[in-house]
C-alpha cells in the first residue's frame, strides 16, 4: 500500500494555531509534516494525494467518558438493565461504537457498562480484531459502589433486580473486586465516590460519600498494584476530597467543586472530566417547569464551577458521558461547550486529544507529529469549535486507513 498524502487543510493539535501544511501517512503513522512553501512530496504510483483545502485537519478526537452500553433515551435506564438485557445492549454498542467513527472519536474510555458487566471488554476485542467497527475503547467493566450506593433504587425488600454495578462492601471485598475486574480485562475501575441518598428525616436526595475512606484508598492501591488507574464519579465537594486523598486519577463531572478542591486535585496532577453536555442536555429536554429550574441551576452552577475549574490550573479533558443522552447528538458538542464555559478553542481541542491521550497513557496519539499514530479527521471550516461542532468530518483516518470519505458530498 502507498502513501496517503493529505494536502490543502489547516492543520493543528491545538498547541499552535492552524497552518497549511501536508501530513504523509505511511504504514499506519504519520512520516512527515511539511509547511506551506516548503518542497512536495514525492508522489508515487501506490500513493493516494487527498485534497483537503478548506477544512481543518486535527488528530481524531478522544472522549474520556463514555457508555456505549447506554442508549441515553429518556426514562430508559431500568429498562435496559431488566427487559433488554445484555445480548440486545451489546448489538446497540455495537452501533453506537461505528456511530462514533462517523464522528470522528477515535478513542473512548467507556467508564462503567450499568449492569452489562464485561461487554465493552468484549467490544474491544471485536473491534480489535476488525469483526466490528469502532473507537480504541478502554473499557472498565462494572464500575464499584457501595450496598445502596447505585442504581437502580426504590424497589421493595427482597425484590431482586440486577445492579448497574459491582457492589462492594469493606477493605476485603473492594479489593478483591478490583482484582477480579482487572483479571478480566478492564484497563480502568471506574468507582462512584459519592452518591444520592435519601435523607431520612427530610426526605430529601442529597449527595454522600458512597465508600469508607479504607474502602477507597484499598481500591486505588489494589488498582495501582495491577497497574491500572481509577476514575471516580464525584458531584460532591466531599466526595471528590476523598477520592483526592485516596489516589484517583481523574474527576468525572464536577457539580460544584470548591477552588479549594480543585486546587487540591490540580496539585496533585488529578486531570478533571467535567462532562459539560450532559448537563446541558438536562435542560434541553426539561419538560416540565420543574425539571427545567432544577436544569438550570445545575447548568449555572457548572459554569461556575468551570470557572473555578479554569482558575486553578487543573488539567481538563473531554468527556461526555454520552450515553445518559443519546447517541446520535454526538460527543464532538463538548468541544464547543467547553469554548462557551470559558476555554480557548486550542485548549478546547488539547482536551478533547492529548490531555486526554495522557490521561490514558496513550503516547502515540492525540497529537499530530511525526512518528505519531495516524488518527486524523478533517473537518469543513478553519476555526476550532465551530468547524468540530457543525458537520460530521468530510474524512477520517484511523490508524492510517481512510474509513470515513464524505468529500464528495461535502463540496
Ligand atoms: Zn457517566
Amino acid at each position: 500500500m502507498g502513501k496517503l498524502i493529505l494536502v490543502g487543510a489547516k492543520v493543528t493539535d491545538g498547541r499552535a494555531a492552524p497552518e497549511v501544511a501536508t501530513i504523509v501517512v505511511e504504514g499506519g503513522g504519520i512520516t512527515e509534516i511539511r509547511p506551506k512553501g516548503a518542497p512536495a512530496t514525492e508522489v508515487g504510483p501506490e500513493d493516494r494525494v487527498v485534497d483537503l483545502a478548506g477544512h481543518l485537519l486535527v488528530p481524531g478526537l478522544i472522549d474520556a467518558h463514555t457508555h456505549l452500553f447506554m442508549s441515553g433515551d429518556i426514562g430508559s435506564y431500568e429498562k435496559e438493565l431488566l427487559k433488554d438485557g445484555v445480548p440486545l445492549r451489546t448489538l446497540r454498542a455495537s452501533a453506537h461504537a461505528r456511530l462514533a467513527i462517523d464522528n470522528g472519536i477515535l478513542t473512548v474510555r467507556d467508564v462503567c457498562t450499568e449492569g452489562a458487566g464485561y461487554a465493552d471488554v468484549a467490544l474491544r476485542e471485536a473491534v480489535r480484531a476488525g469483526v466490528c467497527e469502532g473507537p480504541r475503547i478502554l473499557p472498565s467493566g462494572p464500575g464499584i459502589s457501595i450496598t445502596g450506593g447505585y442504581l437502580p433504587q426504590g424497589f421493595a425488600p427482597g425484590v431482586c433486580v440486577p445492579s448497574g454495578c459491582a457492589l462492594v462492601d469493606g477493605e476485603d471485598a473492594a479489593r478483591r473486586e478490583v482484582r477480579e475486574q482487572v483479571s478480566f480485562g478492564v484497563a480502568w475501575i471506574k468507582v462512584f465516590a459519592d452518591w444520592f441518598a435519601t435523607d431520612a428525616t427530610t426526605g430529601e436526595a442529597r449527595e454522600l460519600p458512597t465508600f469508607t475512606r479504607p474502602e477507597l484508598s484499598a481500591i486505588c492501591d489494589e488498582a495501582t498494584r495491577r497497574g491500572v488507574k481509577v476514575a471516580a464519579h464525584v458531584t460532591s465537594d466531599a466526595g471528590a476530597r476523598q477520592a483526592i486523598a485516596c489516589g484517583a486519577a481523574s474527576l468525572e463531572h464536577m457539580g460544584a467543586l470548591s477552588r479549594e478542591t480543585l486546587d487540591q486535585a490540580a496539585a496533585r496532577g488529578i486531570v478533571l472530566v467535567p462532562t459539560l453536555a450532559v448537563v446541558e442536555n438536562m435542560l434541553e429536554t426539561a419538560t416540565d417547569d420543574k425539571k427545567r429550574d432544577r436544569a438550570k441551576r445545575r447548568v449555572d452552577e457548572a459554569r461556575a464551577a468551570f470557572g473555578r475549574a479554569l482558575a486553578s490550573g487543573i488539567a481538563i479533558a473531554m468527556g461526555t458521558d454520552i450515553g445518559a443522552y443519546p447517541h446520535a447528538k454526538s460527543s464532538r458538542v463538548e468541544v464547543g461547550y467547553l469554548v462557551d464555559y470559558g476555554m480557548t478553542e486550542r485548549a478546547a481541542l488539547l482536551a478533547a486529544t492529548r490531555v486526554a491521550a495522557d490521561l490514558m497513557r496513550l503516547t502515540q496519539t492525540g497529537s499530530i507529529a511525526v512518528g505519531a499514530t495516524a488518527d486524523l479527521c478533517a473537518f469543513r471550516g478553519e476555526t476550532i469549535a465551530a468547524s468540530l461542532t457543525s458537520a460530521q468530518p468530510s474524512l477520517v483516518v484511523q490508524g492510517g486507513r481512510v474509513v470515513r470519505d464524505r468529500l464528495r458530498q461535502a463540496c
